[in-house]
């Protein structure tokens, strides 16, 4: 770069053509379908008994439980959400390997909320021409109303897109009731404006910067590519030398008639013909206006396509086009997603109501008591998941003759003690456990804390060492 080369160039201002065409449908299918899951599923009601939401998928912060239809995620089990994220990256990583960037062009909320605000933009100031005269006309009532009328609708569908975020955190009859007669917490209130913002200027006025410029994915979604990828290809070997139709002579120029349609729809601005560029969110829409292009000239579709780039190589030496599925990249990255699915849905049937976490004292290890006992101490979590108070009886195994004693339960120590733990609630205790020294021929010795339901057997252990002098 030359040294009085300036580093930073001002944005230019997208301003995408209306199009129609299979993709359009498609996306618009798609973005249909979206939001009705988005605005929707917070409103769908689900039965979990007495005394617990009834929000079929609920974030619910002040109870600290992760709700989704039937199942209930702890604190303690956040492994389940890292796990669902793992499987969503690999997930993605597959989908890119098969398909390209169909996450960016069709489903991504930033493609989604983006195509919105443009459609609202669109009915309000017309399309591609007349949006850019109003850019270039002077002030006037016109470019007033028009200006007004399209930032309020943008702010609204903020509003209500921010709100339903919200939704998944709280229950959403109440705090719509609670939101819209001044009685919802400042809280809500204030993430409500932050969500309603960041949607107002990320879909509304960023736009293609978020792609281009914030977004990480599209730093490394080329690594996911192989030649056999779906990506969308402008056929040059077709295509070139472009040219005018009128001035089409036969055998001497390609079929792009340089009509810059492809250029006019594309929501990032950029030339597809230029080649596979970071910027291009692979919307499909420039295949739309090509194919238009091409049914008025009477020429092939797909001149802008959805294509590998061995097919295109293939075609473009006359050669057969195959499709691989079954390759090296797409086999790991389909066993390593049913494998983290596989083990995710191990887990959450086979999980315990009933969980056990202990902690044991360091400092100091162990105390030699004035009767000559050893005792240690531990802090014990005792997880109850179920709906009903319980009672659990806590003893010691592997180590013999241990007497357990519990601040509020057993003062001067016993085999094994009840412990009480309130329905859906974690019970804290601090245990002692004592043991004579002749039971102790090392520093350390194996052991293990045991806990039984009363009611119904349910058990559940945790391995532990008791400390004691050296031998
Ligand atoms: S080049 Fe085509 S696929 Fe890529 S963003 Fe532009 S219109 Fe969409
Ligand atoms: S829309 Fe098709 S014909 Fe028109 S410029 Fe783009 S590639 Fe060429």
């Amino acid at each position: 770069m030359a040294e009085d080369e300036p580093q930073y160039a001002s944005r230019v201002k997208i301003h995408p053509q209306r199009i129609a065409g299979a993709f359009r449908r498609l996306k618009w299918l798609v973005l249909a379908a979206i939001m009705v899951l988005y605005y929707g599923l917070p409103w769908l009601r689900w039965d979990r008994g007495p005394g617990t939401p009834n929000q079929a998928i609920l974030a619910d912060m002040t109870g600290r439980r992760l709700f989704f239809f039937e199942i209930e995620i702890w604190p303690q089990e956040i492994y389940y959400l890292t796990g669902l994220l793992i499987a969503g990256a690999v997930a993605l990583f597959l989908i890119t390997a098969l398909a390209g960037r169909v996450w960016c062009g069709f489903t991504c909320p930033q493609t989604i909320w983006t195509d919105l605000f443009m459609l609202v933009e669109r009915w309000v100031e017309g399309d591609r021409n007349k949006r850019l005269k109003l850019d270039q006309a002077p002030f006037s009532l016109n470019k007033l109303w028009r200006r007004t009328v399209k930032h309020s609708i943008w702010l609204l569908i903020a509003l209500v897109t921010g709100g339903a975020w919200i939704m998944y955190f709280v229950d959403a009859p109440t705090v719509t009731v609670d939101f819209f007669t001044g009685q919802a917490s400042s809280t809500i209130y204030g993430f409500t404006a932050l969500f309603t913002a960041t949607t107002y200027v990320l879909a509304g006025l960023a736009r293609e910067q978020v792609c281009t410029y914030m977004c990480p994915w599209p730093r490394f979604q080329g690594a996911m590519f192989d030649e056999h990828s779906l990506i969308i290809t402008y056929e040059a070997w077709r295509g070139e030398p472009r040219g005018k139709a009128r001035e089409k002579v036969k055998d001497q120029l390609g079929d792009c008639v340089d009509c810059s349609l492809c250029v006019n729809v594309c929501p990032t601005g950029i030339d597809i013909r230029d080649g596979q560029q970071m910027q291009c969110i692979g919307c499909a829409l420039c295949i739309d206006a090509c194919n238009s292009i091409m049914k008025k000239l009477d020429r092939p579709p797909n001149l802008i396509a959805y294509d590998s780039i061995a097919n295109m190589n293939a075609r473009a030496e006359g050669q057969p086009t195959s499709t691989r599925l079954l390759r090296p990249r797409i086999i790991a990255y389909s066993v390593s997603l049913l494998l983290i699915l596989g083990l995710m849905t191990y887990g959450l049937s086979a999980r315990s109501n009933l969980e056990i976490n202990l902690q044991r004292d360091r400092s100091p290890l162990f105390v030699t008591l004035s009767d000559g006992n050893i005792r240690n101490g531990y802090t014990l979590k005792i997880l109850n998941m179920e709906r009903r108070d319980r009672v659990f009886r806590l003893s010691i195994e592997k180590l013999p003759e241990t007497f357990i004693s519990v601040i509020g339960y057993e003062k001067e120590g016993a085999p094994a003690v009840d412990l009480p733990v309130k329905a859906d609630s974690v019970g804290t205790f601090r245990v002692f456990v004592r043991v004579p020294p002749d039971r102790l021929n090392a520093a350390s010795t194996d052991m293990e804390f045991m806990l039984r339901d009363l009611e119904n057997g349910d058990v559940a252990d945790q391995h532990t060492f008791f400390y004691g002098p050296k031998q």
